[in-house]
């Protein structure tokens, strides 16, 4: 038999798994979930058959929530596996803004498509001139634009996801992941009638539903329909379907809970912005990316490990291979609970306070507790 390395298609021998932090912490504030559940009652279901392949109910209610018809919505196990659907049938070459969220160039480098990355600007939003090279260079099949940005926070210019959507002409597919959480209205939901090449990812992950693994993918009929050949049967499980639609059948409750996080939120980047030496950039999601400026003598390894001691995991951003990156001693925190949060930010007080006073015993300066740090864009 050939060694089992050389049966591995040289892609994906190239690839690194996508790695979850398996480090076990009382408080997780690293995936962006939810920080409030639902109890999920065992529906009356029979283990012995399969489920229903088209998850009719459950695109039927999300229809009716959204105003689209249920055959322009593909159900997927979470939106990753969209993603996968996407790059199956249409395939490359994808362009992707970065940073973004990493699946996009993971799942086109596992079946082997090539894409392009294109760094955004120093507000993080999209650099129209570069995305518009780019296009006029690569003619890319699908451009995935995260609105809000994963791990940024913020939202593209609306006027320049228009803009892109008009000038591509392969598929623009606006992940909506955190539209939840964003400014009331932010959606591209209305536009989809108008624009044949939009789709729209949606997820149930990020209001409370993350164990479910629920996404969707939104367009026009005819597409939505070729997509859904490659889709694998049955690939929604029956207890996902059921639990989802009773969650859903109680709007407010999720609607409350997303509102305490918008509320959580704004009151987490208050406080984040205003600890030394922290940079904190405004968010449109359910979590906050800010920058850790090195110049107090603290560096980003050393907050997280701390804060893993008392036990707080958050999500560490940049490269770890040398090469300069632009999320470098950058952070993103997902939105807790209230005493989650205030954990997290007493946590970072002490830590902060500890480095200025050891700096300050070791190299006698007197103002180093006071010091504001420069701030700057990463
Ligand atoms: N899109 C974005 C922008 C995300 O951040 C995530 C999760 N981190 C996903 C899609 C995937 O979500 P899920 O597979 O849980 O639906």
């Amino acid at each position: 038999m050939r060694a089992i390395e050389d049966l591995i298609k040289p892609n994906v021998k190239a690839l690194t798994a996508y790695a979850v932090e398996a480090v076990q912490c009382a408080i997780r504030l690293d995936a962006n979930e939810s920080p409030y559940g639902f109890a999920l009652g065992a529906p009356r279901l029979t283990s012995n058959r399969y489920p229903d392949p088209e998850a009719a109910a459950l695109r039927r209610a999300l229809g009716a929530k959204w105003s689209v018809k249920p055959q322009c919505i593909l159900h997927g196990n979470g939106s990753d596996e969209l993603i996968y659907y996407l790059l199956t049938a249409i395939g490359g070459p994808v362009l992707i803004p970065t940073p973004t969220f990493s699946m996009y160039r993971i799942i086109a480098e596992s079946l082997g498509e090539g894409h392009i990355g294109v760094p955004l600007d120093g507000q993080f939003d999209l650099d129209m001139d570069a995305m518009h090279r780019a296009i006029g260079k690569e003619a890319p099949k699908l451009i995935f634009l995260s609105r809000p940005n994963n791990p940024t926070g913020n939202s593209f210019m609306f006027e320049k996801v228009i803009e892109i959507i008009e000038k591509a002409d392969g598929l623009v597919v606006v992940d909506e992941a955190y539209q939840p959480f964003s400014p009331a209205g932010e959606s591209f939901i209305e536009l989809l009638p108008r624009y044949k090449n939009l789709l729209l990812l949606r997820t149930l992950s990020k209001i409370g539903l993350a164990a479910l693994r629920l996404g969707f993918l939104i367009g026009d009929e005819a597409l939505i329909a070729s997509i859904n050949k490659v889709r694998l049967p049955y690939n929604v499980n029956a207890l996902s379907q059921e639990a989802a639609l009773a969650v859903l059948e109680n709007e407010t409750q999720v609607e409350a809970c997303i509102s305490a996080v918008v509320k959580e939120r704004d009151k987490l980047f208050a406080q984040l912005s205003g600890l030394t030496g922290i940079e904190a950039y405004p968010s449109d999601a359910n979590f906050i990316l800010f920058k850790l400026n090195t110049a107090g003598g603290l560096t980003a390894e050393y907050l997280y490990r701390k804060l893993i001691e008392d036990g707080i995991l958050i999500k560490k951003l940049g490269g770890n291979n040398g090469i300069s990156n632009p999320l470098d001693n950058c952070f993103r925190v997902t939105v807790g609970t209230k005493e989650e949060n205030a954990a997290f930010i007493t946590s970072m007080k002490k830590i902060i306070g500890e480095t200025c006073r050891n700096e300050k015993s070791e190299d006698t300066q007197t103002d180093i507790g006071d010091r504001r740090y420069h701030r700057d864009k990463p």
